[in-house]
């Protein structure tokens, strides 16, 4: 357990005093790494990705430090609305949006938008006035637990002539953006790409695309299992080719995991218990359509713990659904457990709560 995290006692007053599932953040840890993340990045400015844990708290938290925030979705907007984030501390990073995310983003005062291909960027046309839209270019990550860049991102060879293109419409680029993927094993693709779009950034200065912002993305990893990233180290790399770039280019970035998966930890209780073929089962009032979504959806597992003592066996948690797919856990070695005993999850802020469902009219784990 590292020593910022709640320990067992704190752990189980709260489940107690608000009932479980339940998703305990931690302000003061999600404020110690926004200011270790700024500063391992110096003179970057932070948008939190707000899909990696949209959730009020969060904004409010965030928005009382100074961070930017990057929205994909007229409901990010309405989150921001409601904290009163100011509108110019926002930018709009999906690839792809309905006319209406447009208009909605607009209307917020959102001005910042992200294209990657020519049908996106015409969609501008009759808001090219009051936009200043970032490329976004791809570079393929194997070293990524998520590559988002097979989904997304023209190519460096097409960039120019989506430029020309935007100069021949009107519509103002005022950036270039990629995201390397998320949960990056290292840092060696985001050099490689930040060397790449500041040379295509030079041509096109020549070239009359008055390029003047540098959108890296996310990727900055959490640690889920028994690792230590320090985060400066980590950064290092990035920090260097940044500056080399010239001064007048402004830099951004758009973390989300980095920031919130440390600073929620999930409290489960045992609501069921059997013993089948293949040893005990444990049932949790939360699983794979709940808090635990991230380990389909983002390839995520998150170090259990429980409370209970005793010699152990080899256990299966399950969560509480009627789907035999939400199966949480198999073979780990726990304690016996009895009916309301507390399963503690670390590491869940990102990708979790935000990728709940209601399956079976199931309540979602609230968050305090
Ligand atoms: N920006 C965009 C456009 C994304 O799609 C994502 C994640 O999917 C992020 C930022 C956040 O990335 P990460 O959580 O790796 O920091």
């Amino acid at each position: 357990m590292n020593a910022s995290m709640p320990d067992h006692a704190d752990l189980s007053a709260l489940a107690a005093e608000h009932g479980t599932p339940l998703l305990v953040l931690d302000c003061a840890e999600l404020e110690r790494r926004y200011r270790a993340l700024a500063a391992a990045l110096p003179g970057v400015d932070l948008y939190y990705a707000i899909k990696a844990l949209p959730d009020p708290q969060v904004i409010r938290a965030l928005n009382a430090l100074g961070s930017g925030f990057d929205v994909a979705s007229a409901g990010e907007l309405a989150l921001l609305r409601a904290g009163r984030v100011d509108p110019r501390r926002a930018i709009h990073t999906h690839p792809i949006k309905k006319p209406a995310d447009i208009k909605a983003a607009l209307r917020f005062g959102c001005t910042t938008f992200v294209v990657d291909n020519p049908a996106e960027l015409e969609k501008f046309l009759p808001f090219r006035h009051r936009v200043g839209l970032m490329l976004r270019v791809r570079f393929r990550n194997p070293g990524a637990v998520c590559d988002l860049s097979r989904k997304f991102g023209c190519s460096p060879e097409e960039a120019p002539m989506l430029l020309a293109r935007a100069r021949q419409l009107g519509i103002p680029v005022k950036g270039l953006s990629f995201h390397v993927g998320s949960q990056s094993d290292g840092a060696a693709t985001h050099v490689a790409a930040i060397r790449e779009c500041a040379a295509l950034i030079a041509r096109e200065r020549a070239h009359g695309s008055p390029l003047s912002v540098l959108d890296i993305g996310g990727g900055f990893p959490a640690d889920y299992a028994d690792t230590k990233t320090d985060i400066a180290e980590w950064c290092a790399p990035i920090a260097e080719a940044l500056a080399a770039l010239p001064p007048s280019l402004e830099v951004i970035a758009e973390p989300g995991r980095y920031l919130v998966a440390p600073a929620v930890t999930g409290l489960f209780s045992v609501v069921g218990q059997a013993v089948r073929d293949d040893g005990r089962w444990y049932y949790l009032d939360d699983g794979l359509y709940g808090s635990f979504s991230g380990q389909l959806y983002d390839h995520s597992r998150y170090s259990l713990e429980v409370i209970a003592e005793g010699p152990t066996s080899p256990a299966t948690l399950a969560g509480p659904t009627c789907d035999s797919i939400d199966v949480i856990a198999e073979g780990i070695e726990l304690p016996v457990l009895s009916i309301g005993d507390l399963v503690i999850g670390r590491t869940m802020g990102a990708y979790t709560a935000a990728s709940a469902t209601d399956f079976n009219a199931l309540p979602r784990a609230r968050i305090v």
